[in-house]
């Protein structure tokens, strides 16, 4: 099955000039749904993850499924002010101005694999914010997983070098 073909591509949403990558054409169907789900748990069912951590919104819509399938907890990175115990946050740049995320701080235990989960990886400013919270947590960042990486210009991956990263489809962006 050609997981790309269950991604619908928006133009000049949610701004102009950005080509958005709708995944939820891809999970709306239950077949490329749980295609993306196993391959993702064929890839780290082995690995001694105790934790997957992923960011709001998409980001859980697989992530459930991941911890339950790799007998993980499951952990919320969520926008400021959405958590209610104490947190971690980081604040990284975007291209306009910067974003922030947080993480409870009693979400990972001193030592524990972690996997991170989010639905794209584009410059890699959320995926290296979201590998931040998890080591200020003692938490290690056993791998980091999407269903699209978008290649190219963008040099997500050298942003996250030195991470074990799998992507499930790679789109190249026009310049
Ligand atoms: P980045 O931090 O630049 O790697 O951006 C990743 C986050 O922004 C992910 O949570 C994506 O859901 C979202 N995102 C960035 N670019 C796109 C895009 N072209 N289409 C869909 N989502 C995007």
């Amino acid at each position: 099955m050609n997981l790309e073909d269950y991604i619908r591509n928006v133009p000049d949403f949610p701004i102009k000039g950005i080509q958005f990558k709708d995944v939820t054409t891809l999970c709306k169907v239950h077949a490329s749904f749980k295609e993306s789900c196993d391959r993702l748990v064929n890839h780290f069912k082995d690995k001694g993850i105790k934790k997957v951590c992923a960011v709001e919104a998409r980001g859980y819509v697989w992530g459930g499924v991941l911890a339950y399938k790799l007998g993980a907890g499951f952990v919320l990175i969520r926008k400021p002010g959405k958590l209610p115990a104490e947190t971690f946050s980081e604040t990284y740049e975007l291209e306009y101005g910067t974003d922030t995320i947080e993480m409870h701080k009693d979400a990972i235990e001193d030592g524990e694999k972690v996997l991170l989960f989010d639905d794209l990886l584009a410059t890699g400013g959320t995926a290296k914010a979201s590998c931040n919270l998890i080591e200020k947590a003692g938490g290690s960042v056993a791998g980091i997983a999407f269903v699209i990486e978008l290649t190219g210009s963008l040099h997500g991956r050298d942003k996250l070098e030195g991470y074990d990263i799998i992507s499930l489809v790679k789109i190249p962006v026009e310049e």
